[in-house]
């Protein structure tokens, strides 16, 4: 899709080191990590959001998934992580392009999820 950042890296027009890359799904580290490990796995074809999904891409999803667990194992942090998606912006989604957030990798104990803290500034 026209004006898309995913849409430019998924064709190649913004340079990318892919950490994944097959014919429907590529996964890329994210420009600004939030957790030590910090990658986006997003679908070659451009859906909007989780939201936008149709009956048609439930094999698409489930692979997803199934890369996000092969890619912690890469990383070794096959021990704990997270898998997250916001759709839309009200959820803090703030690239139109379904992608799924993957990570982990801290010493400890993960932050708080951000849902946790949204939540509390809405009462
Ligand atoms: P969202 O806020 O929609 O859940 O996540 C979008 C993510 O995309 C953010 O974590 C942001 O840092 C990342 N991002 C935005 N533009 C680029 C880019 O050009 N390259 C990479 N690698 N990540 C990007
Ligand atoms: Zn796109």
């Amino acid at each position: 899709m026209d004006g898309c950042v995913f849409c430019k890296i998924v064709k190649g027009e913004i340079s990318t080191e892919f950490e994944w890359d097959d014919d429907k799904i590529v996964a890329f580290n994210d420009i600004e990590p939030i957790a030590p490990v910090h990658i986006l796995i997003i679908p070659k074809k451009h859906i909007e959001s989780l939201g936008k999904t149709k009956k048609e891409d439930v094999e698409l999803l489930g692979n997803i998934q199934r890369i996000a667990s092969e890619l912690a194992e890469k990383k070794g942090i096959k021990k704990a992580f997270k898998v997250i998606t916001a759709s839309g912006k009200e959820a803090g989604q703030t690239v139109f392009h379904l992608h799924y957030h993957l990570i982990g990798g801290w010493k400890n104990k993960a932050p708080e999820m951000e849902i946790d803290k949204s939540k509390e500034a809405d009462k």
